[in-house]
């Protein structure tokens, strides 16, 4: 059988699909992570609206939802909304929770709706006319959910007509793979792209790739990393440190050591530049597909949470947090947050740019507050940036990602066994704490949030010693 889903992961590696399909034993199947389930949650949400909108159509009876389309050669698809016309064809409806029509992959949604329109054909409809729909990206909430305002209703038949031959041509291109018994496992395809292209079955194809390779290397050019395949040097200990960037000689230099790069000067500049009190600070926040408060639209990112340590110089930390029980525009976390961060001293952050665009869009949206936000862009650091060129350990695996930096550097404290321990579950864990209804659940979802959000922030401040730490013993 072939999906609509088997389809679109057929277009984007067909050898990961007969993977899937021929060794599911050996299939590396990822956990259906949070972020994807969330995903799959809020498309149900957008479907619930597209059915309030059409019930009070005066054609509302000619459409149905979720009709399942099913061929004697095993393609399957179920169509999001089908529309029955007055002159026996129908109109397919795919509806999305994104903000605009997606053509290109690594999901295709005209492909979607091309292959929907082939399932439906095959199985004796007529297709008219062919819609995606998607969020109004101008939808701005203003009290109830306005569904005609909320969704775009695109009409694609042109496009997706003129995909037809090609997607029956990769169709049955993705049927005759999926009879092959056996395909070349020897390599694939993403052993010329970097790591963020590589799926799970990456190591099942490429079993000889070291742990550490080229591809801990981060931002290395296509054509660098073309070139490095082709002459099987895949090692770090087989690059020369003048093939590569100065980002990247940090990794190799450390690799080849055994010992962590330490650049002392470059670590001393990032905490010369700083003021005391340090304001360590982090923001957790939720972006839902459906704007959940007034002033927003959809898939902005709404803060819903913060945490604050504050380090003086003479070593004392204080902590400060909040956590917003019920969706509402962020002015009273401002509020909590000028109460607590003084007029001087530096901000620090981890990515900044995320902090800082918050920072920027709560300015936007309340103008009393600019000066107060804007003024902790000004004032923002990001820790990060040690280490990218400072301090860099083999073991960061050429990420900067504080979940992959703090085990290395300050391996005492740890985000194992937290109940909510990454930015998607906190996502997550609010949206259900704020529904829920029993308090007992309610408290303990609370206390979850309020200890992650804590470790973030009291990360830093570790990981900033520890760094201070190095100038100091040097
Ligand atoms: S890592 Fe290999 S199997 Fe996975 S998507 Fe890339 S080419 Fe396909």
């Amino acid at each position: 059988m072939l999906s609509k889903t088997d389809f679109i992961q057929f277009l984007n590696c067909p050898k990961s699909l007969w993977l899937m399909q021929r060794k599911p034993e050996v299939y590396p199947e990822g956990e259906f992570s949070e972020y994807a389930k969330k995903l799959a949650a809020e498309g149900y949400l957008v479907e619930d609206y597209v059915r309030q909108l059409v019930q009070g159509w005066p054609d509302a009876a000619a459409y149905s939802f979720q009709d399942v389309f099913e061929t004697d050669e095993g393609l399957y698809a179920r169509a999001d909304m089908l529309r029955a016309n007055e002159d026996g064809t129908v109109d397919i409806f795919e509806i999305k929770s994104s903000t605009s029509v997606k053509d290109s992959n690594p999901h295709n949604q005209l492909k979607d709706a091309a292959f929907q329109t082939i399932v439906a054909t095959e199985t004796g409809r007529e297709v008219r006319n062919i819609f995606i729909v998607h969020l109004n990206k101008d939808y701005v909430r203003n009290g109830a959910i306005d569904p005609a305002g909320l969704l775009t209703f695109a009409d694609e038949t042109a496009r997706v007509k003129g995909l037809l031959a090609e997607t029956e041509r990769q169709i049955a291109d993705a049927l005759g793979l999926l009879n092959e018994a056996a395909i070349d496992e020897s390599s694939c395809s993403c052993l010329n792209l970097s790591r963020s292209h590589h799926c799970d079955s990456f190591d099942y194809f490429n079993p000889g790739i070291p742990k550490y390779s080229i591809y801990s290397l981060p931002r290395l050019s296509g054509k660098k990393l073309e070139n490095f395949v082709s002459e099987g040097r895949f090692g770090l200990d087989q690059i020369e440190l003048d093939e590569v960037t100065l980002l990247q000689q940090p990794i190799i230099q450390a690799h080849n050591a055994g010992a962590p790069y330490v650049d002392l000067a470059d670590i001393e500049n990032f905490i010369s530049v700083l003021e005391y009190p340090l304001y360590f600070l982090d923001y957790e926040t939720y972006a839902s597909a459906i704007p959940i408060v007034d002033g927003t639209g959809p898939q902005e990112q709404l803060p819903f949470q913060f945490s604050l340590h504050v380090l003086h110089n003479d070593g004392r930390l204080n902590h400060f947090e909040y956590l917003v029980d019920q969706p509402e525009p962020p002015r009273r976390l401002v509020e909590a947050l000028e109460g607590a961060i003084g007029a001087t001293g530096s901000v620090v952050a981890w990515n900044k740019a995320f902090e800082n665009t918050r920072n920027k869009e709560m300015a936007e949206a309340f103008p009393d507050k600019a000066d107060f936000l804007v003024g902790l862009v000004e004032r923002t650091v990001d820790l990060m940036d040690v280490f990218k060129t400072g301090y860099v350990d083999i073991r960061f695996n050429g990420s900067t990602s504080i979940k992959k930096v703090l085990p290395v550097v300050v391996p005492e404290l740890s985000y194992e066994e937290m109940e909510i321990a990454d930015g998607t579950a906190a996502m997550d864990g609010w949206n259900k704490m704020i529904n829920e209804e029993d308090p007992e659940k309610r408290a303990q979802l609370r206390k979850a949030l309020l200890a992650y959000c804590e470790l973030d922030t009291l990360a830093m401040v570790r990981i900033f010693q520890f760094a201070e730490t190095l100038i100091r013993d040097r």
